[in-house]
């Protein structure tokens, strides 16, 4: 098999760095999904949907670009990868209300499980920002002022998850909970 010896790196530094293959299973859910949404089944549309498939937290446009990195993905068109899924209910939008006002950055994305609630509540970690669906538990339906038109909810958990506990955990042993 062809095997590359890359540059000389520290086993656990290139190990680290490298991101994880898709999984097939991914790639093929993917594809049904574009498929079935009348989409164009792009190579974009199918890697970035798989990328949030396989993920088990939302993911920020770095770290689908950082995940993607060895297809070419340029920023561009992962914008309108995005906003496409988003349209077609593929994906959704977490951790921000404003489009364009400055908060963005922040914004992550996450796959929007069919069976699910669409609209359902997040965990984020208040140490690493690492943010989780917890799409068991949907958002209540809200009865809103004559007028005003809802564009979604936002029902925020947040805590320590489990790798920045274990990581407390084992680094200052000391620690008194
Ligand atoms: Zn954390
Ligand atoms: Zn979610």
């Amino acid at each position: 098999m062809g095997s590359t010896p890359a540059i000389a790196v520290p086993a656990s530094a290139s190990t680290a760095s490298l991101p994880a293959p898709l999984p097939p299973a991914a790639i093929m859910l993917a594809r049904r999904l574009v498929m079935t949404s009348g989409g164009r089944n792009t190579g974009a549309r199918r890697n970035v949907l798989a990328c949030l498939i396989a993920s088990d937290r939302a993911l920020s446009h770095a770290d689908i670009e950082a995940q993607l990195i060895e297809t070419g993905l340029d920023r561009v068109t992962l914008y309108r990868v995005l906003d496409w899924l988003v349209e077609h209910s593929l994906a959704h939008r977490v951790g921000t209300a404003g489009g364009a006002s400055g908060i963005e950055r922040a914004m992550r994305f996450a796959f929007t499980r069919p069976e699910k609630p669409h609209s359902h509540a997040h965990f984020q970690c208040t140490q690493c920002g690492r943010t989780i669906c917890l799409d068991d538990v949907a958002a209540p339906a809200l009865t809103v002022p004559a007028g005003v038109e809802l564009q979604g909810i936002e029902l925020a958990a947040f805590g320590r998850c489990s790798h920045c506990r274990n990581a407390a955990a084992t680094g200052a042993g000391s620690q008194p909970l």
